[in-house]
This record gives structure tokens, C-alpha cells and sequence, in this order.
């Protein structure tokens, strides 16, 4: 509520820079006027990189980076999760890689006598993620 709209955060934020639709000030003033289904359901939400530069630099001393990950929180256990972060999601608890890799391009490595990538601990980071219930936002479907 400190937030008085001077547009530090989003003229400092790295990711607002490349995105036309990306404003955490904006985020911030939707919070404000408790329109939390707007604010839950927008995919811009996601886009923040959690780097911190609006924190440090909000003349409110608003932690802007801090509400938006809330704000996710919220809306994850919502099961409002973007289809790209589900994918992404998936493909981690699948191979422990963000991006699943090609089977041509596996290959490709293999002609090119590269080294076998390494495999990543799925086990590990199930049980990392069981902890924090994120399997569990994962498999909800949005409400
Ligand atoms: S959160 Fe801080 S930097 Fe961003 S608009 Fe509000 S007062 Fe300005
Ligand atoms: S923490 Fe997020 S909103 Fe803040 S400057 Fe970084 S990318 Fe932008």
C-alpha cells in the first residue's frame, strides 16, 4: 500500500525493457485495488525474473519482487500456471532439464563425437519439490 505509482520499477526492470506488456508497477497498483483475479490469472506475472532491481531501487521501499512471487504462489496454488511453465515443469520432473533436448539433436552429438550429456537427479528434485507442494499446483487445473 506504500506505492505511490512513480514507475521506478518497471523503468529499472530488466525484463519490462524487451516486453510490451510487462509492468510491475502495474502488477503492483492491481494488488493495490484488490483485483486478485486479474492480477492471478495475468501470464506477465511469470515474466519476472526475480533480479531484485525494482526492490532495491523502490523509493517506497516496496518489495516489488517479493509481492510478485507471492502473487505466483497465489495463483500457482489457483493452478493458474501458463502452459509454458507446465511444460517446463514437466520436462524438469521428467529428465531434471528445463528443455527437453531433441532426440535429433542427441544424436547430432554423437556423429559429432561429443560426450553423452549429463543425466539430471530426478529423484532428488522430486522430493525437493514434494516438500513445497509444487507437484501438487502442478497437477491442479486452473479454478
Ligand atoms: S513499487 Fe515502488 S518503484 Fe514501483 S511504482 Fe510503486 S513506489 Fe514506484
Ligand atoms: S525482480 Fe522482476 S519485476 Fe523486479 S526488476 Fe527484476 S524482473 Fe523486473
Amino acid at each position: 500500500m506504500r506505492c505511490f505509482q512513480c514507475g521506478t520499477c518497471t523503468s529499472d526492470c530488466p525484463i519490462a525493457r524487451f516486453s510490451d506488456t510487462y509492468r510491475p508497477r502495474q502488477i503492483i497498483r492491481m494488488a493495490q485495488l484488490g483485483l486478485r483475479d486479474r492480477v492471478l490469472n495475468s501470464d506477465t506475472l511469470w515474466l519476472c525474473a526475480a533480479c531484485f532491481t525494482c526492490t532495491d531501487r523502490c523509493p517506497q521501499d516496496v518489495e516489488v519482487a517479493s509481492v510478485i512471487r507471492v502473487l505466483r504462489n497465489l495463483a500457482a496454488e489457483k493452478g493458474c500456471i501458463p502452459q509454458v511453465f507446465r511444460e517446463e515443469a514437466s520436462s524438469i520432473l521428467e529428465t531434471g532439464y528445463a528443455y527437453r533436448i531433441p532426440d535429433l539433436r542427441i544424436k547430432k552429438r554423437e556423429t559429432l563425437g561429443l560426450p553423452p550429456l549429463p543425466k539430471g537427479n530426478v529423484e532428488s528434485i522430486k522430493k525437493s519439490l514434494r516438500g513445497v507442494s509444487f507437484l501438487k499446483h502442478l497437477e491442479k487445473k486452473e479454478n
